[in-house]
């Protein structure tokens, strides 16, 4: 049966676990969910929450999964729940591979299916390498690849100085945001600035040697680092760079794919640009199961045929996995997801300007599809580090606050994430900015505004 809220905080006293990116302690501090329909979360106090960043960015369909998702997992757990890749091929597979093949932009097909997009990045880091016969890897100081050895070694955020550092053949540049944002960029014009952040790319891939670097990687729209979107020109002087050197673009579109930002992928805003490499994940099966993708060129693709990739996992290409992420991406398909995506943008972009001119705590944001981030500024007008652990106790005031406003959310300070599922409607999506903007009140009184 059921356990009660009593039973659960006694058990959770007497065999502690770890949470991840937070002390082991910050669990006392996280509601207890029962379940969830459409946009929102219940919890076993009877609270109920409008999921403001679909959990990790990830619960892209909300939280009631489509009956269809249900039945295919069934189905296929009832028929054969799993077959190791290398012994066993599955017809779920195969019928995955086709419609990637479909919906994949340019010559890009879909190469392994891991579970997480960190594995999907490893895989994504081993085609470079073994392809180009490189080490290096380049990936940007504003990034986020995932924790494993060698996607967290890639990462550029904080995180990646807990341990994942210590791995060589990385190296990082600059994304031109900081650039733009702490310094004004360098030059008068954004064309002059972007000309300039590629020069100094290319500057450093010279250092580097260009001979010895495998790929450049980095998110399409950076997600985690305060949703980036890369000014006009740049992701195509990066391809052009890439082009020059033989270097392979690896595109991480983990947490942007599968129509986040009112696109299948977050590179289809970059006019021209193609990836030799794309990694996805998170909203690939709405989160109902793990699974992510690595896809690769067709120029790719062959050069494996009379070759081992060299890296895999015991559940790659899992069965019951498949089963539910393509019925998830049918899902997306049969209902224009994307489409309503699109029709939400202005209105969700509307909303983020209203809320940045009413907040005088909020510096600036940025807004593309259903994906949005504000970046809070202290009374300096300084914008505190990026963190998971608040910096100042405004940020606990307003962490309170957002949950009594009935949101739940990921916090990352100075962030404001806002990212809820794709499936929200215009009333609960203003009504998520309503309940916002109560909590925001809270931070710009204390922030001293
Ligand atoms: N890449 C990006 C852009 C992400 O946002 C994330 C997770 O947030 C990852 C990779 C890692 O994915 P996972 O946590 O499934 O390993």
């Amino acid at each position: 049966g059921t356990w009660t809220s009593e039973k659960l905080h006694q058990s959770r006293a007497e065999n502690p676990f770890m949470m991840t990116w937070v002390p082991g302690q910050a669990r006392d501090n996280i509601p207890n969910m029962t379940h969830g329909e459409g946009v929102y979360l219940y919890d076993d106090e009877g609270n109920k929450y409008l999921d403001w960043t679909s959990q990790a960015v990830c619960a892209n369909l909300g939280h009631s999964v489509p009956k269809s998702l249900v039945e295919a997992a069934a189905y296929q757990m009832t028929q054969l729940p799993f077959t190791y890749g290398g012994i066993g091929m599955t017809e779920v597979r195969t019928r995955m591979n086709q419609l990637m093949a479909e919906i994949l932009p340019g010559n890009l097909r879909a190469a392994v299916f891991p579970s997480s997009g960190a594995e999907a990045n490893e895989a994504g880091i081993m085609m470079a390498r073994r392809f180009t016969g490189r080490q290096k890897i380049i990936s940007w100081y504003r990034s986020y690849h995932g924790a494993t050895a060698a996607a967290g070694a890639a990462t550029g955020d904080f995180r990646r100085w807990y341990g994942s550092d210590n791995n060589p053949g990385f190296v990082k540049a600059f994304n031109p945001f900081p650039l733009f944002f702490n310094h004004g960029g360098n030059g008068a014009t954004e064309e002059e600035r972007v000309q300039s952040a590629l020069n100094m790319l290319e500057e450093q891939i010279l250092n580097e040697g260009p001979d010895n670097v495998a790929s450049i990687m980095m998110e399409s729209i950076v997600g985690a680092g305060g949703c980036l979107i890369m000014p006009t020109g740049y992701m195509q002087g990066i391809r052009a760079i890439c082009d020059k050197y033989g270097i392979l673009m690896h595109v991480d579109e983990v947490m942007v794919g599968f129509g986040r930002t009112g696109k299948l992928f977050g590179f289809q805003h970059y006019d021209g640009v193609m990836p030799d490499i794309v990694s996805a994940a998170k909203g690939i099966s709405g989160a109902a199961i793990p699974l992510s993708m690595t896809a690769c060129s067709e120029e790719i693709m062959t050069f494996f045929e009379d070759k081992p990739l060299g890296w895999g996992s015991t559940y790659q290409a899992h069965p019951v996995a498949l089963a539910t992420a393509y019925e998830a991406v049918k899902f997306l398909i049969q209902n224009d997801i994307v489409g309503h995506v699109q029709h939400l943008a202005p209105i969700f972009e509307a909303n983020m300007q209203r809320l940045a001119d009413q907040h005088p705590c909020i510096k600036q944001y940025r807004a593309i599809g259903l994906f949005g981030c504000f970046d809070v500024q202290d009374l300096t007008g300084a914008i505190p580090k990026l963190q998971h652990e608040p910096a100042h106790d405004a940020f606990h005031k307003y962490k309170q606050a957002y949950h009594e406003a009935g949101l739940v959310g990921l916090h990352r300070y100075p962030h404001v994430h806002c990212s809820p599922p794709l499936v929200i409607t215009e009333d609960e999506l203003l009504d998520g900015f309503d309940r916002l903007s109560t909590a925001i009140t809270v931070l710009d009184d204390a922030l001293g505004f």
